[in-house]
């Protein structure tokens, strides 16, 4: 076993270490398992994946995971992938959410060309699977209702004990399984089940259910079928049909292997291998559809596209692109023991790439207003920015400088402690691009003695950002002119759950009662530079010492923007991998 595992290691080729210090993806297990494969000349030396979503909800950030996986093994062995609808539930399955995964694995980046494929498609060869099954004496139709199966079953320390109507024969149990097909009976008065073991140490081999009746109508196949399979008979033998050559998995799957296997070999058909690995797991947030189904149902979120949800359409409404998702996904790559992966992370990752595509703009969030005293009343100046210093070829634009200003209520303290190096009465700071300028008085409301306005003076010679003096300022304001800014609303956002676990949910709890009830602030009084007016849905900018921002897709208009905080630019990732060198 040992010498197999080196060979494995050396026969494998993962990407070398880039020295350029780009990432280099992590060679992982599966690699080695089809490196082998190859080796051995199994399966014809092809490599045929498939992502099997079940149409029961929208995608997330965990299924980005098992998509770049797939897909990008089938990329890397020059082999496909398939996407196939594992759509056997009628109850919970819809054409929306067939048609929202296919838009987020596209914009993913990824092609299935024209191989989707729907599970409900091979309903009539699963059917003739399962007569196989029991012509072969390996099924039978059980009339034991589901407490007495349940019963039946055992435990983890008992065995189970047979069915009464195990021994049914041959002829009698293809007579039930096709009057169960011809709707003569009620749901749940029988099913069909493998004939395996009820003593085996694997629950899942206790004779599972193949079929139940459910007189329910499918959104592909309508009410043509009252019997639909179980997964554990579905899946399998979709791969097979399919010839799937390495059918991966996450690890709760581990222990149905065994009867994915016992379905192939017992009908002797073309054998795919199932590979388990760890599911991804990220902090702050839940990442099972059965749990945001409930966020979107119960109205914590304002849809499967919040931007506050883990899904992808709710990361590309935050603003996220498919290559920070890739890169994300390539970052934490594929092992076989769970984890619990930290959102800061994925910020990182799309805080990278947004650094090098996204123009600088200027916007203030919490509009204090400065005139500056000393300067012309009606004179507008053009003053040149730049538009990414991470990229000279995005050149630069012009600004609008006027007498009243706009910079954020942050910036000005009246009593500033020590180490606030921004405005202060008396105290001189730049003006992104533009001036130094000095606070001469600041204006109060006479009843809340609250700031409202700020008097300052600036100094001519400065334009530019630079004093001819040699003088030195230690902050630098972003703001924008009062009479050229565009209003605007911004939603900045905070993580949707207040534990790190919200999945460890304490006894009598629930998990959505670690709901962040906090995680979204609306600001609707927020300046933008004029330049945004022709900003269109979807485009993204970095807001000078503020953060990354996109125009949302669903409520923003011209002349009524609105935009959403990708991420700060803090970069908390970057602390923590700080503090754990520290730590070591
Ligand atoms: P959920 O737990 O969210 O309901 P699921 O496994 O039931 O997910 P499917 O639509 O059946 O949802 O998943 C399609 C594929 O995506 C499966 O192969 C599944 O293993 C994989 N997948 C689902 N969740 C994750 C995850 N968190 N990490 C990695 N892969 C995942
Ligand atoms: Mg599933």
């Amino acid at each position: 076993m040992k010498s197999t595992d080196n060979q494995a290691a050396q026969s494998s080729k993962p990407a070398s270490p880039k020295t350029n210090g780009e990432f280099a993806p992590p060679p992982n297990f599966i690699k080695y398992i089809i490196d082998e494969d190859l080796k051995a000349g199994k399966n014809d030396g092809r490599v045929h994946t498939r992502f099997p979503p079940e149409p029961n909800g929208y995608l997330h950030i965990g299924h980005a995971k098992s998509i770049c996986l797939n897909f990008g093994l089938a990329e890397e062995y020059r082999g496909v992938c398939n996407l196939r609808f594992d759509d056997t539930d009628p109850a919970k399955e819809e054409v929306e959410y067939v048609e929202s995964i296919k838009q987020d694995v596209r914009w993913l980046g990824f092609d299935w060309q024209d191989r989707e494929y729907y599970a409900s498609d091979y309903f009539e060869q699963l059917f003739e699977y399962a007569i196989q099954l029991i012509k072969k004496g390996k099924a039978y139709v059980d009339s034991l209702n589901s407490d007495q199966i349940r019963e039946y079953r055992g435990s983890l320390t008992q065995p189970g004990k047979n069915s009464p109507y195990r021994e049914r024969t041959i002829e009698e149990n293809l007579d039930m399984f096709e009057r169960m097909r011809a709707g003569e009976y009620k749901e749940g008065e029988h099913v069909l089940r493998a004939k395996i073991d009820m003593a085996s140490p694997n629950m899942l081999m206790r004779d599972p259910t193949l079929y139940r009746i459910k007189k329910v109508p499918h959104y592909r196949t309508g009410s043509m079928w009252v019997i639909y399979p179980m997964y554990d008979f579905t899946h399998c033998l979709s791969d097979s049909i399919e010839e799937i050559t390495h059918s991966i998995c996450t690890l709760e799957f581990e222990i149905n292997r065994e009867l994915y296997d016992w379905v192939l070999d017992r009908l002797e058909v073309y054998h795919p291998q199932q590979i388990e690995f760890a599911r991804l797991n990220l902090n702050y947030t839940v990442l099972s559809k059965r749990k945001l189904i409930r966020l979107v149902e119960e109205g914590h979120v304002d849809g499967w596209d919040d931007p506050r949800m883990p899904t992808i359409s709710g990361l590309r409404r935050r603003g996220y692109t498919p290559e920070s998702i890739r890169h994300f996904c390539e970052r934490i790559g594929v092992a076989k023991a769970d984890s619990m992966v930290d959102i800061a992370l994925l910020e990182y990752c799309i805080r990278e790439d947004l650094n090098k595509i996204a123009p600088r703009v200027m916007g203030v969030l919490r509009p204090l207003k400065i005139i500056i005293d000393n300067y012309p009343v009606d004179q507008v100046e053009e003053l040149d920015a730049i538009n990414n210093p991470e990229d000279p070829d995005m050149g630069t634009r012009k600004i609008p400088f006027s007498r009243e200003l706009y910079i954020e209520q942050d910036d000005f303290m009246e009593e500033p402690p020590k180490k606030f190096f921004r405005l202060a009465p008396g105290r001189e700071v730049r003006l992104r691009y533009a001036y130094f300028i000095t606070c001469v008085d600041a204006v109060k409301d006479p009843e809340t003695g609250e700031v409202t306005a700020l008097h300052c003076t600036y100094d001519p010679l400065t334009r530019g950002g630079d004093a001819p003096d040699g003088r030195k300022v230690r902050g630098t304001l972003h703001w924008v002119s009062a009479s050229h800014a565009l209003a605007a609303e911004v939603r900045l956002y905070d993580h949707l759950f207040l534990k790190e676990n919200p999945n460890a949910v304490e006894e009598a709890k629930d998990f959505s009662d670690y709901i962040n009830t906090n995680s979204l602030k609306k600001l609707t009084n927020c300046m933008v530079e004029p330049g945004l007016a022709t900003a269109a849905p979807g485009d993204r900018f970095q807001f000078e010492r503020l953060g990354y921002f996109c125009v949302d897709t669903k409520d923003s208009k011209a002349g009524d923007l609105v935009f959403n905080r990708t991420v700060t630019l803090r970069d908390t990732w970057a602390k923590i991998l700080r503090g754990q060198r520290h730590k070591t």
